[in-house]
């Protein structure tokens, strides 16, 4: 699950880490609010959208050479005339692919006066088993980038779990950022409280891009991106209050009640599968064939025939798909269950687009019973090969 900053910022406040004054801006009625809790006379207006590159990004209902989705004010007329702008519109970053993003929320904040801009990140290394934080001198820009071009000024420091970070890890942080003085000082205080917030929270990731020095010499958090683990949010009742369901899919949103692992994606080709690897080895094939999955969809090992039906519905409710490819290797999972699942959910929502299926494994030859007497218009194929090769041909011609 992913949260807006100004609520990531609000968590690492609370774990002590130096963030500036700011007040959320949820609609018109809290602007004036706002700009007397702050000192001024620099304030940065900042849409909450759940993706990153909103300074480089561009409103869809602006001219091209209005400003992007983080601005400078140095007034507080110049905040209610950005405030104007921005909310309500739509964003377009790098990260939110073309249709962008609508701006329901801003955050206004206390101008930093900024020295320099780091790269800091915390994460779990899948390679070391540790969580790890990365660390660059180069913030505040696309980080992907500084990786592809310069990867000597990305350092990886791995933490051990049975001491947690170190003051050698500290210093190791210290050293990649060229921090000194007060800025190095303030890095002591500010690196073990991030790692213990990443711990405490059940992060799966936490950026902060950029990590600043500013003018004073002293650190700051100007930007944070937090993800947490869903797998342990069950023991996080304030961190699920956070939870914005109108920056996520409603596909996923659905999907997640059903307890199905569903992710949207932007082909043409829905996918039914039971287990994970299958799902990704399913989603190469049609690649492999030309054409793109519309999802990623496991319908579990053990799913009900009413879950494969919600599974089914989540799947024909994207105008985007084009034709649907059920590909099911019954363990645990019965492709009876399957079939009836599929059949129930066509009698209730119908079949707008080709469907191809392919069943194997336990009970499958009741499954194909299952389906052929339905009198559903289903192309039946034998293996996975054959069934990527039909579903792109029926899709593609
Ligand atoms: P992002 O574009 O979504 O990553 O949003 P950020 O919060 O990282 O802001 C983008 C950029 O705006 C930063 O890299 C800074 O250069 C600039 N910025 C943000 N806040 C301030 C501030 O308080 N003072 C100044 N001078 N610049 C800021
Ligand atoms: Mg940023």
């Amino acid at each position: 699950m992913n949260i807006h900053e100004y609520q990531a910022k609000q968590v690492l406040k609370e774990f002590g880490a130096p963030v500036a004054a700011g007040v959320p801006i949820l609609s018109a009625d809290d602007v004036e609010g706002a700009i007397e809790a702050l000192p001024g006379p620099l304030y940065v207006v900042k849409s909450q959208i759940h993706a990153g590159g909103r300074g480089k990004g561009k409103f869809k209902e602006l001219p091209d050479d209005a400003k992007g989705g983080v601005r400078l004010a140095f007034s507080p007329d110049e905040v209610r005339t950005h405030v104007k702008e921005m909310l309500g519109n739509t964003l377009v970053t790098k990260q939110t692919g073309p249709a962008g993003k609508q701006v329901n929320r801003l955050y206004l904040e206390d101008g930093a006066d900024i020295d320099r801009e780091l790269y800091l990140s915390i994460l779990v290394d899948r390679e070391t088993s540790k969580v790890s934080f990365v660390a660059s001198t180069e913030g505040g820009m696309d980080i992907e980038a500084v990786a592809e071009e310069t990867p000597e000024k990305i350092h990886t420091i791995a933490i051990d779990p049975l001491t947690g970070i170190t003051d050698g890890d500290v210093t190791k942080l210290n050293e990649a950022f060229l921090l000194e003085g007060a800025a190095a000082e303030d890095g002591k205080l500010l690196f073990p409280k991030l790692y213990k917030a990443f711990v405490e929270k059940d992060m799966s990731l936490l950026e902060v891009n950029p990590l600043i020095v500013m003018k004073d010499g002293h650190l700051r958090v100007l930007d944070a991106k937090v993800s947490f683990d869903n797998n342990a949010l069950f023991r996080h009742p304030d961190i699920m209050e956070l939870r914005d369901e109108t920056e996520e899919d409603a596909k996923e949103i659905e999907a997640s009640k059903h307890d199905l692992a569903y992710i949207a994606l932007d082909g043409d080709i829905g996918c039914m599968v039971n287990g994970a690897g299958l799902a990704m080895a399913t989603m190469d094939i049609i690649k492999l064939y030309g054409a793109s999955p519309a999802n990623f969809l496991d319908v579990g090992g053990g799913a009900s025939k009413e879950k494969v039906t919600a599974a089914f519905k989540i799947i024909t409710s994207d105008p985007n798909v084009k034709g649907i490819l059920v590909n099911i290797f019954g363990g645990i999972m019965r492709c009876d269950v399957i079939a009836e699942g599929v059949v129930a959910a066509v009698k209730e929502v119908g079949l707008e687009v080709p469907l191809v299926v392919r069943l194997e494994g336990t009970n499958v030859q009741k499954g194909k019973q299952i389906i052929n007497e339905s009198g559903l218009n289903v192309i039946a194929a034998d293996d996975l090969d054959d069934a990527a090769q039909k579903i792109v041909k029926a899709v593609k011609g």
